[in-house]
């Protein structure tokens, strides 16, 4: 018998520990993980790079012209921009300041949706972003919204970042967290919030294996029935 192959969104607001959870999942059942802010960031990379103003119309052009893609590599998943490997690089302050504007962009939504689009048309996939169950993937048959309060997400993104030898200051980091959440639940386009057939989880203060637990649990009842 070949199981079911499902498609698992997670999604809500930085920092709630999506992707760490997301990737534990995918490994667990064996199916491919793909970051989707990942994505928004390479775009806005790639605008930076090239010295672009962050314009609709030059972002737009930029997403409409990159190719961007997942290699699971030397034990960890690497994110590359055309042919060059970005993973770090996506991640820098620069980057993090400036996504929220071109991932408000109606034209470079459309292109990042359709590319997400093909890559979770055959499941067996757990996607993570801001809306993969309203918008990218509406169909999932397991959809998670994750939430953990603005200090308890700055003091994540601080630990990682030291742990990554990426300079780190506590305040500022809840500053932006605070201001990437207001622009994201606020955009026209697309705006963060959860489905209305989606699982809220509020990750404060739960360990990422109880989390990880609980879409596992809820993911195997849904492959179990066929
Ligand atoms: O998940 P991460 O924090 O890396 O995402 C970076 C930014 O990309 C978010 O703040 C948001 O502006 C944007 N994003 C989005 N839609 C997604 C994923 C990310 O708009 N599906």
């Amino acid at each position: 018998m070949t199981l079911k192959k499902i498609i698992i969104a997670i999604d809500g607001p930085a920092g709630a520990g999506k992707s760490t959870i997301a990737k534990k999942v995918a490994a667990s059942l064996g199916y491919a993980y793909i970051d989707t802010g990942a994505m928004y960031r390479a775009v806005t990379l790639s605008c930076l790079t090239a010295g672009l103003s962050l314009t609709e119309s030059a972002a737009t052009q930029m997403a409409q012209g990159i190719k961007i893609s997942f290699r699971y590599e030397d034990g960890r998943n690497q994110v590359y921009l055309n042919d060059h490997e970005v993973t770090d690089a996506i991640r820098s302050l620069e980057v993090s300041r400036n996504v929220s504007q071109v991932s408000a962009y109606g034209g470079v939504r459309t292109a990042m949706v359709a590319q997400q689009r093909k890559m979770g048309k055959n499941g067996g996939i757990v996607m993570d972003g801001r809306d993969i169950g309203t918008v990218v993937l509406p169909d999932a048959e397991l959809k998670i919204f994750l939430i953990a309060s603005v200090d308890e997400r700055a003091e994540r993104r601080y630990k990682e970042n030291i742990e990554k030898g990426i300079p780190a200051d506590l305040e500022t980091l809840k500053k932006e967290i605070a201001e990437r959440d207001y622009k994201d639940s606020h955009r026209e386009v697309s705006p963060l919030k959860p489905a209305e057939d989606a699982i809220t989880f509020d990750t404060t203060g739960v360990s990422i294996e109880g989390v990880v637990e609980f879409i596992q649990e809820k993911a195997k009842k849904i492959i179990d029935k066929g």
